[in-house]
């Protein structure tokens, strides 16, 4: 399987050598291999549930629903460590080939794999947030609260009102300041490589065009077609772990 990539690969190799400035987008499937599922991929998550569980306004009329769906990614968030993925990726940004990694995942591997430059555009399961005041509290604070107390939903200690992880719901409007941190970081660069999405969430399946039409190049890696792979430099169809491995052993020659 890895010979059949060695071609593309190495092409990639050259745009990433010839590039001034690269960011990286990452999607759920960059996590796939440290066991966390992804929504849409083979055995997505959307196999088994409704994605209608995860909107904001179901969130505001059954939060009890939405917390029962949640702990179920308790577990593997918990389990999970860094994959080579990740590590290759943190590994290229230390060696100055990647600037900045724009991540649609909120369980933070790439921080924990060593890159510095990250950008959570959906925020982080690490966090939660009362939806009333505001109050921000950490992981272990909703943990004790609802795994021995057996409650329903984790609740603020100053206002009592519901708490939210702080993380973007499906309809729930990006917050500002990140978007445009965002579009500093892809206005000015020349390559963009996308790994382990669908492209189908905005505003990161917007990413690439905007990109494009910037003049910036494009590179797909993913184990199933995106719907951007026509318009893409480069799209290799592949697992993450693989290929990234692969791209980090050429750049190190
Ligand atoms: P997605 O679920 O829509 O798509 C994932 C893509 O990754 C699929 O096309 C799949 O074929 C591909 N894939 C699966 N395993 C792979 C592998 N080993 N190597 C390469 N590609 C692989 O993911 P998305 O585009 O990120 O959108 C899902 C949304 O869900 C995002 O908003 C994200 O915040 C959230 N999400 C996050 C996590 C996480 O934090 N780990 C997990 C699930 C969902």
């Amino acid at each position: 399987m890895i010979h059949e990539l060695d071609g593309k690969v190495k092409e990639l190799v050259e745009l990433l050598r010839q590039s001034g400035k690269c960011v990286v987008l990452t999607g759920a499937g960059v996590s796939v291999e440290s066991g966390i599922p992804d929504f849409r991929g083979p055995e997505g998550t959307w196999k088994t549930y409704d994605p209608a569980i995860s909107t904001a306004s179901s969130f505001v009329l059954k939060p009890h629903q939405f917390w029962f769906f949640a702990m179920q990614f308790v577990g593997p968030l918990m389990r999970a460590e860094p994959n080579p993925a990740h590590q290759a990726l943190a590994e290229l940004e230390k060696m100055g080939h990647v600037t900045c990694v724009i991540t649609q995942n909120i369980d933070g591997l790439h921080q924990k794999a060593g890159s510095k430059n990250v950008i959570e555009l959906h925020g982080t399961a690490w966090r939660s947030v009362c939806v009333n005041c505001g109050k921000k509290y950490s992981f272990q604070y909703v943990m004790d609260q609802m795994v021995p107390m057996c409650s329903l939903v984790p609740r603020c200690m100053e206002c009592g009102y519901i708490l939210k992880p702080d993380a973007t719901l499906f309809f729930e409007e990006i917050p500002q300041q990140l978007y445009q941190q965002c579009l500093d970081e892809l206005n000015h660069c020349d390559l963009l490589i996308v790994v382990g999405s669908t492209l189908l969430v905005e505003p990161s399946g917007s990413f690439p065009e905007m990109v494009k039409k910037l003049g910036g190049k494009i590179v797909i890696i993913n184990l199933e077609k995106t719907w951007f792979d026509e318009n893409s430099d480069i799209v290799i169809n592949g697992k993450a772990t693989e290929v990234l491995t692969q791209i980090l052993q050429e750049m190190k020659k």
